[in-house]
């Protein structure tokens, strides 16, 4: 899929000037990119954008210096400079591409308030599916970010065609700090999305037996809503033995071989190495955990050497994630690379039911509350008519 990804604020900047660094490793480019902030520093601080796609907005209003956790005015300034914006993008070219992806933190300020502005300005100018990939903040960062991120997403839930969650929550280690994983974070998620949203394009290594194009993400995106997605990798049976016979001493070696030998997969151990994987994606860590069995479209996707590409596993992979699903609609199929792993990625779209997002809606809700309550306990400390005001 031909993807033209916009970063806006810190982390959205960040992550998609890592999807440009990916792409220019592989063999075929798929993805472009541009970058959008109210803050000069986040900017300066990226290596694989041009300068000429990096958009300082807002710099009338907030001086370069960002909008903080603001994202009234974060969404504000994206409103009043979205021609600037989408002058750089239709600069950089879109009649090739396939859909638009916005990626930004939710918590913050800018990412928060201009994603869902700009998702209602593409949707109408364009149309290619306008997609977003949001982050959501970590409780410990505090009930503003969780208030800023409720109402992000569900402004942008009405805007995008489909909303891609990526929770730091989840993914961050115990005692770790959500900015310490930054990097693993990051690295989590390009190495995943990448898998899925480079799904069709033509690589070095042919066809594949089952191909996945775009309009088939496309389709099962067609619900809306949120989505997440699970991956898992495993090495290639020709790549551990190699590590094996490499690390074997020379009295092991032909022991070693005589292994390397058995494991030689049939079709059957093909099938069944696919659908493991498969079963590990969807049942392992998702980008947003949530209960699996709500999605109503899934999409399966196998990336790897063409040689260990397994029709009939793929096709059982679909049939069980199907089962497991509330709809039916499962599409699949398989891309080789030249990598020395195996890849799935289960991409669940349109949840039905994440306690996540309910946990942050009623964080939301209370934190509404309590500034209401303030904001009228602090009016109330001045009321009373015995001190007359210096002028009216
Ligand atoms: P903005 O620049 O005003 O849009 O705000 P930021 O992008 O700095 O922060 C918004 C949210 O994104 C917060 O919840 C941060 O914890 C999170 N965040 C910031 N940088 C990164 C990053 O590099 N990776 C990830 N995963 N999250 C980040």
């Amino acid at each position: 899929m031909r993807v033209f990804f916009i970063g806006f604020g810190q982390a959205g900047g960040k992550i998609v000037d890592m999807f440009i660094e990916q792409d220019k490793k592989a063999p075929t480019r798929s993805f472009r990119g541009i970058v959008v902030n109210t803050a000069r520093t986040d900017l300066m601080g990226l290596d694989n954008i041009e300068l000429k796609d990096r958009i300082l907005i807002g710099q009338t209003v907030v001086k370069g210096h960002g909008v903080g956790t603001d994202n009234v005015t974060g969404a504000k300034i994206t409103a009043d400079e979205i021609d600037s914006i989408i002058n750089t993008i239709d600069n950089r070219g879109t009649h090739d591409i396939d859909a638009f992806v916005i990626c930004a933190g939710l918590g913050g300020g800018t990412g928060s308030g201009g994603s869902p502005v700009l998702a209602r300005h593409l949707k109408r100018i364009y149309r290619e599916p306008v997609y977003a990939l949001g982050i959501l903040p970590a409780p410990e960062e505090g009930r503003l970010y969780s208030y800023n991120a409720a109402r992000s997403l569900s402004t942008l839930v009405n805007e995008a065609d489909n909303t891609f969650i990526f929770d730091n929550s989840a993914w961050k280690n115990e005692g770790e700090s959500v900015r310490g994983a930054y990097q693993r974070l990051n690295d989590e998620i390009v190495r995943r999305f990448g898998v899925l949203f480079r799904a069709g394009e033509v690589s070095k290594s042919g066809v594949g037996e089952m191909v996945v194009d775009s309009s088939e993400i496309i389709n099962t995106l067609r619900g809306g809503g949120v989505s997440t997605i699970g991956y898992a990798v495993s090495e290639t049976v020709s790549k551990s033995t190699k590590q094996k016979q490499g690390f074997a001493g020379g009295l092991l070696r032909g022991l070693k071989k005589r292994e390397a030998a058995e494991e030689v997969l049939t079709g059957e151990d093909k099938s069944a190495k696919i659908i493991g994987l498969v079963r590990r994606a969807m049942l392992g860590r998702l980008t947003m955990p949530c209960d699996y069995t709500t999605a109503e479209r899934a999409l399966v996707l196998i990336a790897g050497p063409p040689n260990e590409m397994d029709r009939k596993g793929v096709e059982k992979s679909k049939s069980w994630v199907e089962e497991n699903i509330a709809g039916v609609e499962v599409r699949g199929g398989d891309y080789p690379t030249e990598s020395s792993k195996i890849a799935a990625v289960v991409m669940l779209a349109t949840i039905g039911d994440a306690p996540r997002i309910r946990e942050l809606m009623e964080i939301a809700k209370e934190t509404k509350e309590d500034v209401v309550k303030s904001k009228e306990r602090r009016s109330s400390m001045f009321d009373g008519d015995e001190i007359d005001p210096l002028f009216e």
